[in-house]
């Protein structure tokens, strides 16, 4: 257990300042202790056979599940967004992820014979590659999907046979214990999941523990951190950060419906979406599409999410609003015009006006990097080469979407992207697949999560190479006289290998 520290970390409601959570930070120094529980536990559960591994996943799944809508009515309180929304984009996604997890992993980490193939001749073995469980995984959380972005990785640690401790982020501790709550009542051995509350100074901490990798979600610069700390420890890392998203819309897409497509993609969650929409280029005019963003945006109902009816919550706080109303100041400054909200809403609770920036320069659209909230910027190019020049200038690559009806025409230009993601006529919903892996590129980091691929992060390949004992031994190098042999490998290079 990690021992906690006096001063509570108190989460609030950003619509209404109400106190929603309060937790005991742990005292950087104890997480060590935490590391060492669960390092003790994983070493029986990797031991454990797959049936007995996915009682308590299947255990975990149905608290989830039975508890799915108070964990909606709690995403709205302590994050800010409409029950509905963190129904369908966090509660369900992570119970499909612990479905998939608790169907699929098995399977896809199966022992694979490895053929020895040509290389027989050289009495090659075959041999057998098995995924062996890492130990134990830190993994340190964000707020704004605080189920699905925690829930999915830890049960595919757990799957794949590692311990985890982990940190959810001090935005939304609440939903943190909670999490932990789920866990301890589904029945993992004690100690093999283990949560240390705390800031950033106990994420720094849990990095100077003997943990074997790190799985962080956050933004750039912290993230930056993570992976030089991870590093300098010579542990592997997977580094789910920032997106800068473009959606390009080419001549073809018909604009009511998708406009109503990049309007949601832009303002799901506030904005506060790793993957959400945040750059349209039109190969065109851009103008009717920013007029049509503009008047759209200025159509949702900004509000506390605990009313009906209401669309868009608050931003997570105050600092987080502040930063964010500072880089929409800069793309303005820049040449960038707001034709619908660019500021921050008067009152109680953090909210901001839906944004929408017809940018003009490329300076308008570079000043908007890093800018986690609601706005989208509209720019339009006069050919489809410039507009995916465009897309693949900014330093983030997490997803990225293209518009239009003519889809073999759309998929050919959304395989010219760089991006984890790319949707064609689809932003946002793919991130919550169970089975495909979700990462970035470039500065949004590198490995992945869920599906096949985002399992094997917590494994690494093992090959088992055996031979009979006794009997025949190759002596392809003897230490006598090797004439024989060299002619040997003459013939098997004639046999298999091109002449120069
Ligand atoms: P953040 O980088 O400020 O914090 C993330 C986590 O890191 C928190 O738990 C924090 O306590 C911890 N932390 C801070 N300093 C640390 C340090 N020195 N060492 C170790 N841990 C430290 O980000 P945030 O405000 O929580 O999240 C917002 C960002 O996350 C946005 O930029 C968003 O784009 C990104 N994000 C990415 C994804 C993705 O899957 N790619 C998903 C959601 C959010």
């Amino acid at each position: 257990m990690a021992t906690a520290l006096d001063s509570p970390l108190v989460t609030r409601n950003p619509a209404t300042g109400v106190e929603v959570g309060r937790a005991s930070p742990a005292a950087p120094e104890s997480v060590a202790a935490v590391v060492a529980e669960a390092r003790r536990a994983q070493a029986a559960w990797a031991g454990l056979p797959w049936h007995e591994r996915r009682r308590p996943l299947d255990r975990w799944l149905r608290i989830l599940a039975r508890d799915a809508d108070a964990w909606a009515d709690l995403i709205r309180d302590e994050v800010g967004k409409p029950a509905a929304e963190a129904m369908a984009g966090d509660v369900i996604p992570s119970l499909d992820s612990l479905r998939w997890t608790y169907g699929r992993a098995w399977a896809s980490l199966i022992d694979e014979r490895i053929g020895p193939g040509w290389q027989r001749m050289l009495l090659m073995p075959a041999g057998r590659l098995r995924w062996r469980p890492l130990g134990v995984v830190g993994m340190i959380g964000t707020w704004n999907y605080p189920l699905f972005l925690n829930a999915g990785p830890i049960a595919q640690a757990l799957a794949a046979g590692c311990g985890v401790v982990w940190k959810p982020s001090e935005l939304a501790v609440a939903c943190g214990e909670r999490l932990q709550a789920s866990l301890e009542e589904a029945g993992f051995p004690a100690g093999l999941v283990g949560m240390v509350q705390g800031g950033g100074d106990v994420g720094a901490a849990l990095l100077e523990t003997p943990i074997d990798k790190v799985v962080f979600t956050g933004g750039v610069a912290t993230g930056r951190q993570v992976l030089r700390a991870a590093a300098a420890r010579g542990i592997p890392a997977v580094a789910e950060l920032s997106g800068f998203d473009p959606a390009i819309v080419l001549p073809d897409a018909p604009l009511e419906p998708t406009v109503r497509a990049l309007l949601w993609g832009a303002f799901v969650g506030c904005g506060q979406t790793c993957v959400a929409v945040k750059r349209v280029l039109v190969v065109g005019d851009p103008k009717p599409w920013a007029a049509a963003l503009a008047d759209a945006a200025r159509r949702l109902v900004v509000g506390d999410p605990s009313r009906p009816g209401v669309d868009v919550g608050p931003m997570i706080d105050a600092h987080a609003r502040d930063r964010f109303h500072s880089l929409i100041r800069s793309a303005v400054e820049a040449g960038a015009e707001a034709l619908a909200g660019g500021g921050p809403i008067e009152g109680p609770g953090s909210f901001y006006e839906p944004t929408v920036l017809l940018g003009r320069t490329a300076e308008s659209e570079r000043a908007l990097e890093g800018a986690f909230g609601p706005v989208v910027l509209v720019r339009g190019f006069a050919s489809v080469d410039e507009a995916v020049a465009a897309a693949n200038s900014a330093e983030m690559a997490l997803a990225a979407s293209v518009w239009g009806a003519d889809r073999s025409a759309a998929r050919a230009v959304a395989r010219r992207v760089t991006a984890g993601t790319v949707g064609v006529n689809e932003a946002v919903t793919p991130a919550a697949s169970a089975a495909a892996p979700f990462g970035g590129f470039k500065a949004s980091g590198h490995g992945r999560t869920h599906g096949a691929i985002g399992l094997r992060e917590f494994v690494a390949p093992q090959v088992l190479f055996e031979r009979r004992a006794g009997g025949f031994r190759p002596q392809l190098f003897p230490y006598g006289d090797g004439r024989l042999v060299a002619r040997f490998l003459r013939f098997y290079r004639s046999l298999f290998h091109p002449r120069a």
